[in-house]
C-alpha cells in the first residue's frame, strides 16, 4: 500500500449531509478531504427535490393557465408547454443551487474537494483513483440510487429514472408510471399538466399505501380527476418493446391486461449506494437491504466511522440526512448529545394540492395501543382553499387521549406542505391539545382552522 495522505476526516458524498459537517469540522480547524463522484450537491439539488419542485412549478402554472377562465382569466387559446423552457428553468435553479454549493466549498480552509469514486482500501484508508487517502474519523453520506427491480423484460427496454427524466425536453407522448408512490406521482401529475397522457401502475391496491386509506383514497382522486389513468393491483409487471414504445404488462384483476406506453418512468424506490464502497474492508456492518447499521449517534459497528443520510436507512429526505449531519456535528463538536430518536417524522408529497405529514398515522397510531382523538376537516370547509378555488383534500390530527399530546396529523390540501409545520412544532414543542386549541391563527390561511379540529376532536374507533 502506498502512503496515504493524511486528514483529520474523510467524507464520501457531497449530499446534504457531507458539505455542512465539513464546514463544522474545518471551522473547528480540522482538515478534511470530502469526496464527491459525481455533482456536488447529490440527490436533492441535481435530481430530486429541487428540480422536481420547479418542474412541478411549471406544471402548476400550466394547470392555472388551463383553469384561468374559471378565475375569469381569458388567455386566449389552447395552452401549451414548451418543455425545452421548463428544463431550461429548472436547470438554471439546479445549477445556481450547486454552483452556490461549490464555491461554499471552495472557500474552506482545510477542506480538500477529490472528484472520483471513493472505495475503502482499509478501516481507515480510502481510495480515490490513484490518490489513497487515511483519515481518523471517516463519514459516509452515499445516498441512494433508484432500485430497479429484476422484472420480466426490464433490461430489454429503454426506461427512465428520476434521474434521466431530468434530460426530458419534450413531451412524451404517454408516459407509464411505474410506482404509486411518492416520487412516481409528483412527476405522474406534472407531465399530465405539461400535456402528455400518464397512467400509473401500481403493485399494491392503494397509492401510497404507507399513508391511511382516507389519505390514499383522496389522492387518487385527485390523480383521476386530472385524467391520469390508474393500474393498481398491477401484480405481475412486465416489459416489453413495441412499435411504439414499450408494452408494459399490468396484469390487473379488471381492465386492460397491458399498456402500450411511448416512455416507461420507473419509480419503485430506493436503494442506498452501498454496493460499490468495499465497506467489508473497513468492517462496516449493512443490513440486510443495504442500509449501513448505525447507533441512534450514527456511528455505524466501527467506531470511527459514521454514517448519514439516505445510506442509513433512518430517513428518506433531504431534512432527515441535514438533521443527521446536526446530530453528529452535535455529539463530535459541541458536546450536546443529540440523536435520531429525538426526530418526529415529517414530509410532504408534492402533488397539488400538496400532502403534509407528521408523525403517526391512524393506522400506527391504534396499532400503539392508545386511546385515540382524531379531528377532521374537508378542504371545501377551509375559508382560504374555497377562495383560491382549490377544495381537493382534507386535514386531520391525532390526539392521545390520555397524554393530550399531539400524536400525528395529515393536510392534503392547498398550502398543506406548510400548514403541516403547525403541527409539527407543538409536536416537538410537547404541548397539550389544548394548546392548539387556544391558539388564534391567522385569518384566512388553511393553519385557521387546525384550532377549530382541536376543539371537535372525537374518539377513533380501533
Ligand atoms: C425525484 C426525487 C424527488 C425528491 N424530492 C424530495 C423532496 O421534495 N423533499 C425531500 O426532503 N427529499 C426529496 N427527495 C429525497 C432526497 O433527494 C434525498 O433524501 C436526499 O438527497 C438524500 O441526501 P443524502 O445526503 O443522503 O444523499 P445524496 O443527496 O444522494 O448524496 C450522496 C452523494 O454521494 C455521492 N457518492 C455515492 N457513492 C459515492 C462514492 N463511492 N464515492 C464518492 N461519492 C459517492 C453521490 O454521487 C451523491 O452526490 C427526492 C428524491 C428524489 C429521487
Amino acid at each position: 500500500m502506498s502512503t496515504p495522505r493524511k486528514f483529520d476526516a474523510i467524507i464520501i458524498g457531497a449530499g446534504q449531509a457531507g458539505p455542512p459537517l465539513a464546514g463544522r469540522l474545518t471551522a473547528a480547524g480540522q482538515t478534511v478531504a470530502l469526496i464527491e463522484r459525481k455533482l456536488v450537491g447529490g440527490t436533492c439539488v441535481n435530481t430530486g427535490c429541487k428540480p422536481t419542485k420547479t418542474m412541478v412549478a411549471s406544471a402548476y402554472a400550466a394547470h392555472l393557465a388551463r383553469t384561468g377562465a374559471s378565475y375569469g382569466v381569458m388567455s386566449g387559446g389552447p395552452v401549451t408547454v414548451d418543455m425545452k423552457v421548463v428544463k431550461a428553468r429548472k436547470d438554471k435553479v439546479t445549477v445556481d443551487s450547486r454552483d452556490g454549493l461549490e464555491s461554499w466549498i471552495a472557500g474552506m480552509k482545510g477542506c480538500t474537494l477529490y472528484r472520483g469514486h471513493a472505495r475503502f482500501e482499509g478501516p481507515h484508508e480510502v481510495r480515490v483513483g490513484d490518490t489513497l487517502l487515511s483519515a481518523t474519523r471517516i463519514f459516509l453520506n452515499v445516498g441512494g440510487r433508484a432500485n430497479i427491480p429484476d422484472m420480466p423484460g426490464v433490461s430489454d427496454i429503454d426506461y427512465l429514472t428520476n434521474t434521466s427524466m431530468m434530460q426530458i425536453d419534450f413531451l412524451p407522448e404517454h408516459l407509464v408510471v411505474v410506482g404509486g408512490s411518492y416520487i412516481g406521482l409528483e412527476f405522474a401529475q406534472m407531465f399530465r399538466r405539461f400535456g402528455s397522457k400518464v397512467t400509473v401502475v401500481e403493485k399494491g391496491p392503494r397509492l401510497i399505501s404507507r399513508e391511511d386509506e382516507d389519505v390514499s383514497d383522496a389522492v387518487k382522486g385527485i390523480m383521476e380527476n386530472e385524467g391520469i389513468a390508474l393500474r393498481l393491483n398491477a401484480e405481475c409487471i412486465s416489459f416489453a418493446r413495441h412499435a411504439d414504445g414499450v408494452t408494459v404488462g399490468v396484469d390487473c384483476t379488471s381492465g386492460d391486461r397491458a399498456v402500450v406506453g411511448s416512455h416507461v418512468l420507473l419509480a419503485i424506490g430506493r436503494r442506498p449506494n452501498t454496493d460499490d464502497l468495499d465497506l467489508d474492508k473497513a468492517g462496516v456492518e449493512l443490513d440486510k437491504r443495504g442500509y449501513v447499521v448505525v447507533d441512534q449517534e450514527l456511528r455505524t459497528s466501527v467506531p470511527h466511522i459514521w454514517a448519514m443520510g439516505d445510506c442509513n436507512g433512518k430517513g428518506a429526505f433531504t431534512h432527515t440526512s441535514y438533521n443527521d449531519f446536526e446530530i453528529v456535528a452535535a455529539n463530535l463538536l459541541d458536546n450536546d448529545q443529540r440523536k435520531v430518536s429525538d426526530r418526529i417524522e415529517a414530509y410532504a408529497l408534492y402533488v397539488d394540492p400538496p400532502l403534509g405529514r407528521a408523525g403517526m398515522t391512524e393506522a400506527a397510531a391504534l396499532k400503539s395501543g392508545r386511546k385515540v382523538l382524531a379531528g377532521e376537516r374537508p378542504m371545501t370547509k377551509v375559508g382560504r382553499a374555497v377562495e383560491k378555488g382549490e377544495t381537493q383534500g382534507f386535514m386531520k390530527i391525532l390526539v392521545d387521549a390520555e397524554t393530550r399530546e399531539i400524536l400525528g396529523g395529515s393536510v392534503l390540501g392547498t398550502g398543506g406542505d406548510e400548514a403541516i409545520h403547525a403541527v409539527l412544532d407543538l409536536m416537538y414543542a410537547k404541548a397539550p391539545i389544548e394548546t392548539l386549541q387556544r391558539a388564534v391563527h391567522i385569518h384566512p390561511t388553511v393553519a385557521e382552522l387546525l384550532p377549530t379540529i382541536a376543539i371537535e376532536l372525537k374518539p377513533l374507533d380501533s
